[in-house]
Parts: C-alpha cells; structure tokens; sequence
C-alpha cells in the first residue's frame, strides 16, 4: 500500500520563536530570513522526519517555502500558495497552475479583492496588504488596533463573492474557495498512484486537507483547534507548540 504523507508547515511542522513555546536555543533552525533564524523544529522531529518522503503543503509563496529546509528526502512533491503551486523537484507545474486558474475564473477575480483590502483596511492598523502568486491576499495588522467587528464585515464581503477570510497571528488571508491545499494533495495521490492520504495541519486553511484525508492529526493549538474543529479520523496532539510538532513529526514516522 502507498501512502502519502502530507503536512502543513508553519505552527504544525516547524515554529516561529514566538509560537515554539519551548526556548530556541535548544532547537534546530530549519529557516533563515534577512539573515536571522526564522524556524524552527525540535532535533527529536527532525531525527523522526530524516528521509521522509512527506509532502510539504503551504499557504506560503514559493519564495517564502524556498527558504524553509526540511529534514525530509529531497526532489519530490511540494505545495504552495495554498493549493495553487505544485513543484516537483522544486520546479512549478505549470499544468495545475493553469487548472487552478481555470477554477478561479469561476470566483471575483483577485483585483476586486485587493481593491477592497487596500480600501478597508486602515493605515492606522495595517503594516502591509500583499498579493500572493496572483491568486489570493493578506494583510499584516496590529490586533491591539484591529476593529473588533472587522474580520466579520470581511468574511461577509468575501463569501458574496466566492472568497473566504481567515486569520493566523497578525495576517488576515482571502483566499478564493476554489484555492485548495486538499485538491493540490489530491492531483498528487493521484499522480502517485497513492491509495491512502495523512494528512497535518492547524489552521482553517488546513480543514478541507484533514477532510480528505484518511487520517489526520491536528496540534491542540492554532485557528482549527480554537474553532472547536474535531473529526473522527484526525487526532489531537498532547502538547502545543514545538512538541506537538514534535509528536507529529512521530506520527508521520510510525506510519512509513
Ligand atoms: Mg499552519
């Protein structure tokens, strides 16, 4: 039997200094950015994940996934931009970015989007809007600051028009619904001949990954977790923060 291992990155494989919860000093440093140590992982998750053929699956650019270095086996499948960038090998599948736009044309086109973002979200509170590979956007925001009622008023605008809103930590994303990390890991089963999906994650971006998945564990920390989200196949780590990657970095070891 086949099995592809596919897990989500950021607050589920590897932390930031401020969601380790554990002190860095004792960690491996797994992504650098403007010179400073960015990522990290536990040397226990990286001995478990050490030739692994797992599947990182990101919300991240493909520049900002480029800077990430795994333990895991490398040249096989990655995903980025949530779902709208397959590379192999490190090189963007044109293929599926071409089938995702086809998919995309059927939502309100980014530009109406950014347009709104750029418009709603105040300087005051705002420290950067972005695009992302073309195909969604997210804004840096200080929460102290952020109107209590503004992630609804954008969820609501959003959903109108085919998009969805979710936050992690100081970013607000709209993504397009047809924008999937589960239809990304789906092509790839598929390419794989794969007859069975595990799946990892914490974010609402991570729920329809978990849901086609045949198993799946999520860490007790994170959007998903706070929403109260919890199914029948996806267990819940014990820990938080870096040892919840630690144990699913485990889990994705035990089942190879
Ligand atoms: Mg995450």
């Amino acid at each position: 039997m086949s099995v592809l291992l596919a897990s989500d990155l950021d607050q589920t494989l590897i932390y930031s200094e401020r969601s380790a919860r554990a002190d860095t000093a004792d960690l491996v440093c797994v992504e650098h950015y403007q010179g400073n140590p960015q990522s990290f992982m536990s040397a226990a998750a990286v001995a478990a994940l050490t030739a692994a053929d797992l599947v990182p699956v990101t919300t991240r650019t493909v520049e900002q996934l480029r800077r990430v270095r795994l333990p895991v086996r490398g040249g096989g499948f990655a995903i980025a931009a949530n779902g709208g960038v397959i590379l192999q090998g490190g090189v963007p599948d044109e293929s599926w970015t071409a089938q995702v736009a086809g998919r995309l044309a059927a939502v309100s086109p980014l530009a109406e989007v950014l347009a709104w973002v750029r418009a709603a979200c105040a300087p005051e509170w705002t420290s950067s809007v972005r695009a992302a590979e073309g195909m969604f956007c997210y804004a840096v925001v200080d929460l102290a600051l952020l109107p209590a009622a503004f992630e609804a008023e954008a969820a609501e605008w959003a959903s109108a028009r085919g998009w969805n809103v979710s936050r992690q930590g100081r970013k607000i994303y709209w993504v397009p619904n047809p924008l999937t990390k589960g239809a990304a890991v789906r092509e790839i089963a598929r390419r794989l001949g794969s007859d069975q999906i595990m799946a990892a994650g914490d974010s609402l971006l991570d729920k329809d990954l978990l849901e086609i998945a045949d198993r799946g564990i999520q860490p007790r920390h994170g959007g998903l977790f706070d929403s109260g989200w919890r199914a029948d196949h996806v267990v819940v780590t014990g820990g938080v923060g870096v040892a919840a990657g630690h144990e699913i970095a485990e889990w994705f070891a035990a089942a190879v």
